[in-house]
């Protein structure tokens, strides 16, 4: 199928630059197989008619649709009925104080309807792939793409296919369950299941929401930053920290930054941090190097949603990265952890370990000299805590029993003086 875009100038070639029609190719480039990550490209001339501050201001859709303008679909597309998007950015002058820096902001993206980041690509990939006629749907994922296709493939009433880690949390394999996803668990590392995802894309010919492989999903998480950009414009910060897996969100923040600066609803840009967990940083070594060469590892973090080993949008997330003058480090498991307290104390966000490891990163960054004292750090928390209890059971330790007498409350007061 074909149909027309003319906002859409064409999809580029990340490794190539061979520049395809909308519509003529729907994921990779030919040329370069699987690698060859395309991006979206726009006429922003034509969409500066129709989008700008103004009409922002204007608009009184409070969810990633205000931004249909930006998007990969007609303006009159029927949207989803699960809103997402426009999560609200909770200041902590508090946090600010204790790291030193000038400001300190948490935006709470675990408050989308399936509780993580990943909505905003499904949203978008969702009402594509329905836009395009297409009835059955798959993703492979560490956990949260896949729970958050499950939900808009059910509200879509589409079919989806699942692939995901047998290891992966069992609230995130709960979510898939309750929607009625058909599900596989996938004995084997998130690679495993994305190989496995693939195949079965070229057996079945399913729609493909694996974010890497479609360029448009990364279209969808780039709304973060033009949200951002319009919640902070006027403040903007001076750096956006996030976790870094496969890339795309990485990637996807900061061409939402790039495009409202572009659309002059900003006039200037943070500097991205992206943090990788110690155990699964091949993109962090990359960087350190100053090339493009990604060395696949064999990840192992307890942050699932960053456990990812060969990342498929890597390329990306590094130019993003790059071009933004900002930085990719790594945190360790126990700092990660360390954090969830530390924010949901701080602030009142309870996030998974993967929506705080940026933090344990920004602290490396801050010693490092990356960020400096005074700086104003606006860090999103990717996926709500309640998807990996067991993570957060493992950061602050068990709490106390006690028999049901007022004595043996006065004692449990008395010990923890
Ligand atoms: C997927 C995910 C990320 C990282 O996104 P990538 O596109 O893989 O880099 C970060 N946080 C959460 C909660 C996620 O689910
Ligand atoms: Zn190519």
């Amino acid at each position: 199928m074909n149909r027309s875009l003319q906002k859409v100038t064409g999809l580029r070639c990340v490794l190539c630059g061979a520049v395809y029609a909308h519509g003529e190719e729907e994921y990779t480039c030919p040329r370069c197989g699987i690698e060859g990550i395309l991006d979206v490209e726009y006429d922003a001339e034509r969409i500066g008619k129709r989008f700008s501050r103004r009409t922002l201001e204007a608009d009184r859709d409070l969810s990633l649709w205000r931004y249909r303008a930006l998007l990969p679909l007609p303006d009159d597309v029927v949207p989803p009925r699960l809103q997402v998007g426009f999560t609200p950015v909770v200041e902590a002058p508090a946090l600010a104080k204790e790291l030193g820096l000038g400001a300190f902001f948490v935006k709470d993206d675990g408050r989308n309807p399936t509780a993580s980041f990943k909505d905003r690509a499904s949203s978008v990939g969702v009402t594509r792939a329905r836009w395009l006629g297409r009835q059955e749907i798959t993703c492979s994922s560490t956990g949260n793409a896949a729970s958050s296709l499950a939900g808009f493939a059910a509200e879509a009433g589409m079919k989806a296919f699942i692939f995901v880690p047998a290891s992966a949390p069992e609230a995130k394999i709960a979510q898939l369950l309750v929607y009625g996803a058909a599900v596989f668990l996938v004995e084997g590392p998130y690679e495993d299941a994305f190989k496995t995802c693939q195949s079965s894309v070229e057996a079945f010919g399913w729609y493909n929401r694996n974010c890497a492989i479609n360029p448009y999903l990364v279209e969808g998480k780039k709304t973060c930053g033009l949200e951002i950009a319009e919640q902070m414009r006027g403040r903007m910060p001076d750096v956006v920290t996030v976790a870094l897996g496969d890339g795309c969100t990485t990637a996807g923040i900061w061409k939402g930054l790039v495009e409202m600066k572009r659309h002059a609803v900003i006039d200037r840009l943070p500097r991205l941090l992206a943090v990788q967990a110690e155990g699964a940083a091949p993109l962090a070594r990359t960087f350190a190097r100053g090339d493009e060469h990604i060395e696949p590892v064999e990840a192992q973090t307890l942050a699932d949603s960053i456990n990812v080993g060969s990342p498929r949008n890597g390329i990306k997330a590094l130019r993003a990265v790059r071009a933004s003058g900002g930085a990719i480090v790594t945190a360790r498991d126990e700092a990660i952890l360390s954090w969830i307290p530390r924010l949901a104390r701080a602030t009142g966000v309870f996030a998974e370990p993967t929506g705080v490891a940026a933090l344990a990163g920004l602290e490396v960054a801050i010693e490092r000299g990356l960020v400096r004292r005074g700086e104003r750090v606006l860090h999103v928390a990717t996926g709500n805590g309640l998807k990996d209890t067991r993570g957060a059971m493992r950061s602050v330790g068990p709490p106390k029993r006690i028999p049901p007498s007022l004595d043996a409350v006065r004692r449990a007061l008395e010990l923890s003086k």
